[in-house]
């Protein structure tokens, strides 16, 4: 039996076999039937995640060249920027409040705070080497997770494309709650299984063997958020299913627009506060 971590259903199913075009590992995917997430079972253990995250520099170079450079700190800070405008989440917040960001990697993220006039400012990520390559002045490192964070002392927690990495997500929003003040933001950006993953099935582009560990449906997203106080104050969706490279870049475009417009989009990006 498999446990889903976002509705609590225990459920089996047909396996989905996948195969990394990067490590070559093969691993079976699970779709919830009750909220339709999607997770990878089993799960890697600590040192196979370890040595993932060891290479990963190398890793992102062959599936998503330049991801992690410097040419790619502007796009960033433009989709950075627009989905804070889509989310309602002001400037205003930025000055005066503390940032955290888990999986902060080499820190384009930590940049943008930075150049938006933020001070106070904490970049967590498991990657010591992707750490060390941070360039952002006057930030606080840590190597390791939410758990060295002292309780009650966030205003602004920021999750970009990392519950889905985790293989303890419930571990991870406990601590979060324990750690954010009661007004403060949580921002999650996610890959959403739904309409798209349900078309593309086996090809769905965010099913990356040992990386992507569980692939929360909105509705699944509600009820793990639910379980820990927080409730859904703004959410913007993206993406077509399509990654860059599939198909002319004219019609991924288009596509894109459309799967923003009708609310479908794979990837989510969501304003979370305490009820
Ligand atoms: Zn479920």
């Amino acid at each position: 039996m498999i446990d889903c971590c976002f509705c609590l259903q225990q459920f089996h199913c047909e396996p989905m076999e996948i195969a990394s075009s990067v490590t070559g590992v093969t691993v079976s995917y699970y779709t919830c039937p009750s909220c339709l997430s999607i997770h990878q079972h089993p799960l890697p253990d600590q040192q196979t995640l370890q040595g993932y995250y060891e290479q990963y520099e190398m890793i992102k170079e062959k599936m998503n060249p330049g991801y992690l450079e410097e040419d790619n700190y502007t796009p960033l800070a433009c989709e950075r920027a627009q989905t804070f405008h889509e989310l309602g989440f002001s400037r205003d917040n930025l000055f005066n409040e503390n940032h955290v960001e888990l999986g902060c990697a080499n820190g384009h993220f930590l940049r943008f705070l930075k150049e938006q006039g933020a001070v106070d400012i904490t970049g967590i990520d498991i990657s010591s080497d992707l750490l060390s390559k941070i360039t952002v002045p006057n930030i606080k490192r840590i190597n390791g997770g939410l758990d060295k964070i002292a309780p009650d002392s966030v205003d602004n927690l920021y999750l970009f494309n990392i519950l889905e990495h985790i293989p303890d997500p419930q571990g991870t929003l406990d601590h979060a709650a324990r750690i954010m003040k009661p007004e403060s933001s949580l921002i999650i950006e996610v890959p959403l299984a739904g309409y798209i993953s349900s078309r593309f099935k086996n090809r769905w582009r965010f099913l990356m063997p040992n990386e992507h560990l569980h692939l929360p449906s909105v509705n699944g997203l509600i009820k793990i958020l639910d379980r820990y106080g927080y409730y859904i104050a703004a959410e913007t969706r993206f993406g077509s299913g399509f990654t860059t490279g599939m198909i002319p870049g004219f019609i991924k475009k288009r596509a894109d627009s459309v799967a923003k417009m009708l609310g479908i989009g794979d990837r989510g990006a969501f304003l979370c506060k305490f009820r």
